[in-house]
């Protein structure tokens, strides 16, 4: 049996045979190439820097011309273009792809595409005349956005799409060279498939101080010529690109027949592929007919296989590609990049195993020891986005880590081994963010009309049938075995015994319980909406590999609330719900980035409920979402009117391309763009409609930039636009609101059986999102439950209808277990929790132990609030109070009767002062107050913040009012506003 050692001299057999094949067949197709050449024109060609700009009718020749010759037209100026063009026949030498640059400042132009449409390589010779040609690129944001002078040439003008192509083509292109290196060193190797993954991206953490300049607007100019160079720096702002890459990449997948290492085989690989990198060789396009592409990889039964599936589902005309760089050649569709140089940087991820190989109909016995197995990458065009990436990993991977932050911190301990896996065990400290973040909600809910309720935590088999939780999940249910069922079971056989014994289940979810309470009392239309909300305690049966810190347990609590409305209530209902999700998100904790998605009616006719229903029902959570998200908007069109009042929010958007004429009327968003010129559409959500969004905010952006330059007619309806916004300084508002509106999203068909539904996905200070609450619309419970309300009489002689309540199920944070794990990491590791949750709020640090009795003193009080009467009080009463009167605190009404008290500790170690505070500061406190004889004679503290800056001497009575003030603004940033 052969090893996957020392076979670095040897190369595989097929190589050669394989090499010469098609060293045969490319030579003959640059034959044919040769007899077909004729003159073609590309109509447009895009330009890089500027892709609303472009060049017009270059000439070229079929079957000769590449992209890669026309890309120096494509950079040129205007005036240099029509040299290039005349220079194209010169550049074009199919034989030296590799000496051509794909690189255009820190654009590394990747693929080209033609008519808009068809991705083809770079050196690919075009064969006819093609309406247009655009170079897709991918842009290394990394390095323009530590150049503090970035030009318009750093800023990404490629849309979401077409940059991830870029990065599909890039990585597909780097899986190639990770497949040369498995075959050329793990001989025996078989590769099946080595396809790119989608990207994961992530923004680089904004600090609150850094968002500040782009929220204040009292720096506005008053003249139009500054209020237009302070609308166009703002909107630049918005469109850098500060996001990052920090996932995707390819992997290849192989049969090979020894596991591959992570370590050892990892560096092997890796050090091949450099040198497959160094030696930069062109990727060549060769197309060859079936039976071609079975002789090239008649050694590789699995491509065989790809290859007859292939022409099994193409029919005969079937035509495949081959490509070859260095000695590796594959079968492929590409396109790739020009050549392995333009890969920078290939880091090895992870390897992952496939379910069992396929077996060899000769060697069954074997084919446990061949396996699938997946050798998985990402790939960087420059070393400074590599760098970017492995400094992310390494941050989020050990430093972030909810698991150990809750160790280090003594906050919670997620894998207790003993006899509950997937049960989470909160320390004191932990306890606190957890009952920070039920507080808050109560609260929230006392205002907002939700009533809570307790439930039972175990229900009979009998409720789960009914709620259906016994067909469709009994393979996550905690069944109970209960000796005292019933009595029936002492006297029954043996096998109506266990039955009866295991007929109880722990809940999963709150759900079926608030539908038996709702079942309980009569309802009618006067009493809807009812919502019950409760912190009821779930289990989940998990399978115990999926169990993963605190995000994925058997034990929690959700922020689970189940409103019982009428079909008319649903638009409010949904609507206040999303203004709450929004509350809690953007303003309590500060997740800034979030996108919303409505999931519409199962395409497979697999759902229950009226079709009538389900269309009422998705026509208000699109006008409620239309609400939500276009608030802003409609708020900022009224101030720009001089209204009081905001417009209707429609979600209309300009449609680009189209003209309208006529003065219309009316206070809506439809009326607004349409007075401009601009043809409308009404947002539902769609891909068109985005690119709608996206491009109204490019042609603002372009058009206050060109407005610089020219001083032209204006004409068109951007730029009569742009130019009454120019004009008003309230205008401001409005740009913000169109360039930081958050765009819901349509999942058509992907709704849930029983109804609509919308999810939010959140995306934290590392850029991943995470989906915490959810929205869901049910016809199916109360249909299950038989829960009805008498609806209103149509007219006094009849009797009213009975009717069934919408159920909608919805959480905010969702499971407080997993909310806590993303909150430590999103707050930088537990590094910055918010005051108003912090588990160590308050460190007192007496300079020395003189002070110790006045420290003791200062965190009574902040402890207690309530007994602090006065400053003059305060300095006067004595330190050596012993133990406060808990029965007297009750019922005290100093100043800060009302405020609860603060998470305060004092230092009494012997440690040196400094060494206090450092240990204070390590500990995270969020103020630490140090205490000496000045500040006991005159009732004070020096205030020091979580991030060492002295804030100074401030007496006790302000630094309560002050930290309340804080908590209760759930304040989160660096600076103390108004100390600092
Ligand atoms: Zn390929
Ligand atoms: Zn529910």
């Amino acid at each position: 049996m052969s090893t996957q050692t020392s076979k670095s001299e040897q190369l595989p057999p097929y190589w050669a045979p394989r090499s010469a094949m098609f060293e045969d067949l490319y030579s003959k197709q640059m034959d044919r190439f040769r007899s077909l050449r004729k003159p073609i024109v590309v109509h447009r060609v895009k330009r890089i820097l500027s892709v609303s700009d472009e060049v017009r009718d270059v000439q070229c020749t079929g079957h000769f011309t590449r992209p890669i010759d026309i890309l120096p037209v494509a950079c040129a100026n205007p005036a240099e273009a029509d040299t290039h063009r005349s220079r194209l026949v010169a550049h074009s030498e199919e034989s030296t792809p590799q000496r051509v640059s794909s690189t255009i400042g820190n654009k590394v132009v990747v693929v080209a595409r033609i008519n808009g449409d068809t991705l083809w390589d770079l050196t690919r010779p075009l064969e006819a005349s093609i309406e247009s040609l655009e170079f897709i690129y991918w842009c290394d944001a990394a390095s323009a956005s530590e150049d503090a002078g970035a030009s318009q040439s750093d800023v990404d003008e490629l849309d979401e799409d077409t940059q991830n192509l870029a990065r599909h083509v890039f990585w597909h292109s780097s899986a190639h060279m990770l497949g040369y290196a498995m075959e050329k060193i793990l001989e025996p190797c078989q590769l099946h498939h080595g396809p790119a993954l989608d990207a994961v991206f992530s923004r680089k953490a904004v600090s609150e101080e850094e968002k500040a300049p782009m929220q204040s607007t009292e720096s506005i100019a008053r003249t139009p010529e500054d209020r237009a160079a302070f609308l166009r720096t703002m909107c630049a702002q918005y469109g850098k690109a500060d996001k990052i890459v920090t996932g995707g990449g390819f992997f290849y997948e192989a049969s090979v027949s020894q596991a591959i290492k992570e370590g050892v085989d990892f560096n092997r690989l890796q050090k091949q592929i450099g040198s497959i990198q160094r030696e930069n060789h062109p990727f060549q396009r060769l197309v060859v007919t079936q039976s071609e592409a079975q002789l090239l990889f008649a050694d590789n039964p699995l491509k065989q296989k790809w290859i007859a599936k292939s022409a099994e589902t193409e029919g005969e005309s079937c035509v495949f590609t081959a490509y070859r760089c260095g000695e590796f050649i594959d079968l492929c569709r590409g396109p790739h990049v020009i050549s392995t140089g333009v890969v920078r940087k290939v880091i090895l991820t992870k390897v992952g195993g496939v379910q069992a190989a396929h077996t060899d109909s000769a060697s069954t016995k074997e084919s446990t020891t061949a396996c699938l197995q997946r050798v998985y990458g990402i790939s960087f065009p420059t070393n400074a986005l590599a760098k970017v990436f492995s400094e992310h990993i390494e941050r989020a991977s050990t430093q972030l880590d909810h698991k150990n932050v809750g160790i280090a911190q003594n906050l919670f301990h997620t894998a207790v081994d003993m006899a509950c896996p997937g049960s989470a065990f909160f320390l004191p400290h932990g306890t606190r963010i957890y009952n920070a973040l039920l507080s808050f909600l109560r609260k929230e809910y006392a205002k907002r009309g939700y009533e809570e309720v307790i439930t039972a935590n175990i229900y009979d088999q009998k409720l789960w049938m009914t709620s259906g939780h016994w067909d469709k999940y009994r393979e996550n249910l905690f069944l109970i075995a209960s000796e005292k069922t019933s009595d029936a079971a002492s006297t029954a056989d043996e096998s109506s015994k266990k039955e009866l014994v295991s007929s109880m289940a722990l809940k999963p979810m709150n759900c079926p319980g608030h539908c038996v309470l709702y079942s309980l009392s009569a309802h009618s239309y006067k009493s809807l909406p009812l919502r019950y909300a409760e912190f009821g305690v779930l289990h989940r049966n998990e399978v115990r590999g999926a169990l993963r810190g605190l995000t994925r347990v058997t034990r929690f609590v959700q922020d689970d609330a189940h409103i019982f409305c009428t079909p008319y209530q649903l638009h409010g209902e949904i609507g206040r719900n999303l203004s709450f999700l929004g509350f809690v998100y953007e303003k309590v904790l500060g997740f800034t980035d979030y996108k919303l998605m409505l999931s519409t009616k199962p395409s497979d006719k697999m759902y229950i409920g009226d079709d009538d229903i389900w269309q009422l029902a998705e026509s208000k959570l699109q006008s409620a979402l239309n609400s939500f998200c276009f608030a802003h908007v409609a708020r900022a069109v009224g101030v720009l009117r001089g209204q009081s009042s905001p417009v209707e929010h429609d979600g209309h958007w300009p449609v680009f391309g189209s003209r309208r004429e006529g003065e219309i009327q009316g206070d809506s968003m439809q009326a607004f763009w349409q007075s401009y010129g601009f043809e409308t559409t009404e947002y539902t959500g769609t891909e068109d409609n985005i690119q709608n969004v996206i491009a109204l905010r490019r042609a603002i952006r372009d058009q206050l930039k060109s407005a610089a330059e020219s001083s032209g007619e204006i004409e068109s309806p951007i730029a009569r636009f742009v130019k009454d916004l120019v004009a008003d300084a309230r205008a401001v508002e409005l740009l913000k609101a169109l360039f930081e509106t958050k765009l819901w999203v349509l999942n058509e068909g992907e709704g849930a059986f029983y109804g609509p539904k919308i999810d939010v996905e959140v995306c934290d200070s590392m850029g991943r999102s995470h989906q915490l609450g959810t929205t869901q619309l049910d016809f199916n419970l109360p249909q299950r439950f038989d829960l009805k309300y008498a609806e209103k009489a149509k007219d006094s002689a009849s009797q009213s209808d009975v009717n069934r309540p919408i159920m909608v199920h919805r959480a905010i944070l969702g499971s407080i277990e997993r909310c806590v794990g993303i909150l430590t990491e999103h707050y930088d590791g537990g590094k910055s929790w918010p005051l108003w949750m912090s588990p160590r709020q308050i460190m007192v640090v007496p300079i020395s132990k003189h002070h110790f009795e006045y420290a003791a003193k200062v965190q009574r009080v902040l402890k207690f609030p309530e007994l602090f009467h006065s400053q003059e009080a305060f300095v006067s009463a004595a330190s050596d109070e012993a133990d406060i009167d808990l029965n007297r605190c009750a019922l005290d009404d100093g100043e800060f009767a009302d405020s609860p008290g603060f998470y305060c500790d004092v230092d009494l170690t012997d440690n040196k002062l400094d060494k206090k505070i450092r240990n204070a500061q390590q500990s995270y406190y969020n103020f630490i107050l140090v205490v000496g004889r000045e500040e006991a004679e005159n009732g004070c503290v020096n205030v020091r913040s979580r991030e060492n800056k002295q804030l100074g001497m401030k007496t006790v009575g302000e630094v309560i009012q002050k930290l309340h003030k804080l908590r209760k603004e759930f304040w989160r940033s660096q600076s103390v506003p108004g100390w600092e």
